[in-house]
């Protein structure tokens, strides 16, 4: 089996080899806990979480790490000097306004001036998002998922490693920088090169600034900053690290390796950000990769137009989850689905229709798994040979192609299939990579609204049976009417009412 994905770094398709078969070690932008994720973060985030069951099918031992930026940056961080305002200083003030309106709970963030607590609060709330959705990464927090503000002494470190291996200079204002003419590869990621940069750069950099610094493109490593909300002691005065320097020291320490498999993130990381921690990871160890694959997810559209504030459609995962989006409660499973539907090369178009659309596959799948499990009590051994498997497989080997993989699973639960221990089996195996199946393991999310009806619901049930029995047609209505109220889908079938959670 051949295994092939999209490189950004070469802009092509290549041939995936682990560098230390069967261990593949891979490293994902993570979340900043300034606030709730909303779901263009988490398409990006579920990306990656896909990719890494996909290699776990075929036999690999992921090792995947994913930040938590919970560093008070600044706002214009995107630029090379870190101009705005402070992003945990914003944050407290927004915090402050949301424990009035009630959006974060009275009783949560104490202290919103303390930046360590808006930080726990929004990474608590990160986690509880991510492990509704599946991410696997998250069930390994804090190992696998660092804190930027723990792992200050190893930032400090590779920056003294620059030092020394002349990548970074110390400015006449006291700033580090990392020098982008000191390291030829600069651009070989995004295409801008310091050439590129110098013609371009400048327009929203102060005069003073771009006189201290040896070339505009150079960017911070260190800010000495006694004032800053966040500071710490360094051998370059007390203050700040750069916002980029965080993924190279934690991939490098939590990894242990120079030079890792794959590194994910959002399209939009790439410049500069990504193309920063190459400089950074190459030049203080001098290695040629810092990642061999690097795999970038492209936009989120929502209802074909960019998330926006002002437009009201920059939405949480929880503000799908919690009715805002749709008008209904939406299972994280649904919304799991519906940023997995679209290959992560192409920009998806989230849509409320496109939700209501995820919530039938995935009623489908899970309805056909709980069938299943009902007839058999246990699944069968198969392995990847299996047909279905092996098709779903080579799908997912041609660069995560997930509409044919998807194709490969609904042609499976349209067959009628004679033995459930099998289709049992098979259908655990392709949600290894799904991940819309209720967990198996006792320690996962608990946020699941796929377990049954409640007692209350089921009684309406048997009093719709009785009323329609009794032809009182109007009685039937008003039952059938509280149950859908309550949040059911109602069906009526050959031995009853049947009634189900909706899932959107
Ligand atoms: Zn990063």
């Amino acid at each position: 089996m051949t295994i092939q994905f999209y490189n950004s770094l070469t802009n092509s398709l290549q041939t995936f080899e682990p560098l230390d078969p069967p261990t593949v070690r891979m490293y994902s932008c993570g979340p900043t806990v300034y606030d709730y994720s909303h779901i263009g973060n988490f398409r990006s985030f579920i990306a990656a979480d896909l990719l890494r069951r996909f290699l776990e099918l075929t036999g690999h031992d992921v090792k995947h790490v994913m930040n938590i930026t919970d560093v008070g940056h600044m706002t214009e961080d995107d630029i090379a000097d870190g101009g705005g305002q402070d992003k945990m200083q914003a944050a407290a003030a927004r915090v402050k306004e949301d424990k009035k309106s009630g959006k974060v709970p009275a009783g949560a963030v104490e202290n919103p001036d303390d930046p360590y607590q808006v930080a726990e609060f929004y990474t608590q709330a990160f986690l509880n998002d991510a492990r509704a959705l599946g991410l696997k990464v998250a069930n390994e927090y804090p190992a696998m998922m660092p804190h930027a503000t723990q792992k200050i002494p190893e930032m400090q470190a590779l920056i003294a490693k620059l030092i020394e291996r002349e990548h970074a200079y110390i400015a006449a204002d006291g700033t580090v920088y990392f020098s982008v003419e000191s390291f030829d590869q600069y651009g070989e990621l995004s295409g801008n090169t310091i050439e590129k940069l110098r013609a371009g750069e400048g327009g929203r950099i102060s005069d003073d600034v771009i006189a201290s610094k040896r070339h505009p493109a150079d960017f911070m490593l260190w800010k000495p900053d006694a004032s800053h909300i966040m500071k710490w002691d360094s051998p370059w005065g007390e203050g700040y690290p750069g916002w980029h320097i965080e993924c190279s020291a934690m991939a490098r320490q939590v990894l242990g390796v120079d030079t890792i498999d794959i590194h994910t993130g959002g399209e939009d990381l790439t410049f500069p950000h990504h193309e920063c921690e190459i400089a950074q990871s190459c030049g203080a160890t001098g290695a040629t990769h810092f990642a061999k694959f690097w795999i970038h997810t492209r936009f989120l559209l929502v209802e074909g137009e960019k998330m926006s504030k002002r437009k009201g459609s920059f939405y949480t995962a929880r503000d799908v989850f919690e009715g805002r989006v749709t008008g209904n409660t939406v299972h994280p499973a649904v919304l799991r689905y519906e940023l997995i539907k679209t290959h992560y090369g192409a920009n998806l178009n989230f849509t409320v229709k496109g939700l209501h659309d995820s919530a039938a596959a995935v009623r489908k799948i899970q309805t056909t798994y709980n069938q299943a499990v009902y007839e058999s009590k246990s699944s069968a051994q198969i392995d990847n040979s299996h047909p279905v498997i092996a098709t779903f497989i080579n799908a997912l080997s041609d660069n995560l192609n997930i509409s044919e993989a998807l194709a490969v699973v609904f042609s499976f639960l349209n067959e009628k299939n004679a033995n459930p221990a099998e289709a049992r089996a098979i259908l655990e195996s392709l949600d290894s990579v799904l991940g819309v199946l209720p967990p198996q393991d006792s320690n996962a999310s608990s946020s699941d609204t796929t377990e049954g009806p409640d007692t209350e619901a089921q009684t309406w049930a048997k009093q719709l049976d009785t009323a329609r029995k009794n032809k009182d047609y109007a009685l039937a209505d008003e039952i059938r009417q509280k149950i859908i109220d309550a949040g059911y889908n109602v069906q009526t079938t050959k031995d009853g009412t049947v009634i189900e959670k909706k899932l959107a």
